[in-house]
């Protein structure tokens, strides 16, 4: 029977205690602390926000979607302006205007853009002649080489046969797509790419690179390796890309058109100095001393004689990201300071800082985790013994 009433408080106390939890979440002293390799504790409200972007909109067949506002326009169905001839640089590509849409005009060559960029988001949309004509290899043929080096097919595969690492979709002569989601041909099918080039350091692979390809929406490269380069009959060694390079696009004699097409940059990876995911300690340790610079600068905008608290506490929190002696210094005068002015209160005036004392001693459990104060220190003894003389932590009757 006593068993019986536990079981159904159990939902009521899980629930009371989650609501507890979340009135603190993302302020300091809250999910795990820093470590080795995360230079921020888990929810940390020190962590930048995402910047807030404009999605765009999605294409159909009669008109191209709208770019996200941070994309960098390659093509908007105007003009060529930001693409040349590879045949010849800085001289106009020979490809045409169409009906909003550019065309490869065969035998005139591959096209590239005046841009050049590594690792992006790309989005890219082509369509392959309605007339249907050749076979394999040898209808709507062109591809989309990133970086110059390395072509995700483009080819008329709809009906049309041919060896599976040269479809439509595939990383050409290395991985052939998961599925074929293509469009009859004259109709536009949109590419989706995510594009991870690969980083050498001193000849050691520090990170292979990756490309992750949609097909209308379908996913038909899942961060597939890169091997290096692509190319025809030949595998490619993999190897180092440069920082950037040009996109390009295939002439393979086929008058393939293309619309929409935008890059996003993608932000630095761990290995090349970013700072999300998991950090070296090297790197964790520097990005950690920045951090507490930041929280210490902004502690010295919260120095008050009359309420020391604010100061006090974000002070607390630097040293979670860094030790530093001065620091220390600074916030033990003012937890000593505060305890002194503690001690002078008695009735309805200490009555008043329930709430403060215990979010205190509660601070200090979370420095004592994070190894910034010791298990005995006086400040947290101190405001333990209040808590007790004062009954603070018994529940209510
Ligand atoms: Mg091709």
């Amino acid at each position: 029977m006593k068993l019986f009433s536990t079981l159904n408080l159990l939902p009521v106390l899980l629930t009371l205690s989650l609501a507890a939890r979340s009135e603190n979440v993302g302020s300091a002293f809250y999910g795990d602390a820093p470590d080795a390799h995360h230079p921020w504790a888990i929810h940390d409200r020190n962590r930048p926000q995402p910047k807030h972007i404009e999605p765009g909109s999605f294409s159909n067949q009669q008109q191209p979607g709208k770019p996200p506002s941070d994309a960098v326009v390659l093509f908007d169905g105007k003009d060529l302006s930001k693409w040349e001839s590879d045949k010849d640089g800085n001289v106009p590509t020979k490809w045409i205007m169409k009906d909003g849409a550019m065309e490869c005009v065969p035998g005139s060559g591959y096209v590239r853009t005046k841009d050049q960029f590594g690792d992006c988001q790309l989005h890219i949309e082509w369509a392959a002649p309605s007339k249907v004509e050749g076979e394999s290899q040898g209808r709507g043929n062109s591809g989309v080489f990133l970086m110059s080096k390395m072509e995700i097919q483009v080819l008329d595969n709809y009906n049309n046969p041919t060896y599976p690492d040269g479809f439509a979709g595939s990383v050409y002569g290395v991985n052939p797509p998961m599925v074929n989601p293509l469009r009859p041909p004259g109709e536009f099918q949109a590419y989706d790419i995510v594009f991870r080039r690969p980083i050498y350091k001193n000849g050691v692979v520090l990170d292979p690179g990756y490309v992750t390809v949609f097909v209308n929406g379908v996913l038909v490269q899942d961060h597939t390796i890169i091997e290096g380069g692509t190319g025809h009959m030949g595998r490619t060694k993999p190897g180092p890309f440069p920082e950037v390079g040009p996109l390009k696009l295939q002439d393979h004699g086929n008058p393939v058109r293309y619309r929409n097409i935008w890059y996003r940059p993608l932000p630095p990876r761990a290995v090349e100095g970013g700072t999300d995911g998991r950090l070296t300690t090297e790197a964790t340790t520097a990005k950690r001393a920045e951090i507490a610079a930041e929280i210490r600068a902004d502690a010295a905008k919260l120095k008050d004689p009359a309420n020391p608290v604010p100061e006090m506490l974000r002070l607390a929190e630097s040293l979670v990201y860094e030790m530093d002696e001065q620091t220390g210094d600074r916030a033990h005068l003012l937890a000593t300071t505060y305890m002194a002015n503690l001690a002078q209160l008695s009735g309805e005036k200490l009555a008043a800082k329930k709430d403060e004392v215990k979010r205190l001693r509660d601070v200090c459990k979370y420095l004592i985790k994070a190894g910034v104060i010791e298990n005995e220190d006086v400040i947290k003894l101190k405001l333990e013994q209040i808590i007790k003389d004062q009954g603070w932590d018994k529940k209510k009757s």
